[in-house]
């Protein structure tokens, strides 16, 4: 019986990314691109312009889960 629960933490980070058409950095958008088999590929948007500043996969299952 631990006592040490987590929050659940929402992966909402406003990333700042610099928009190639914008020439400055943005608080981009997180939009779910393509799920693989190596994890969940998303994409940062501009909110500005709409042009893809960067991307990124994030893994849901990561392998050393166990280790703490
Ligand atoms: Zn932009």
């Amino acid at each position: 019986m631990t006592e040490n629960r987590r929050p659940a933490f929402e992966r909402f980070e406003a990333s700042l990314l610099a928009c190639p058409k914008c020439n400055r950095a943005v608080k981009v958008r997180k939009r779910l691109l393509l799920i693989l088999p190596e994890g969940d590929k998303y994409e940062y948007v501009c909110p500005d312009c709409g042009s893809t500043c960067g991307t990124t996969v994030q893994k849901d299952d990561p392998p050393d889960r166990n280790l703490m």
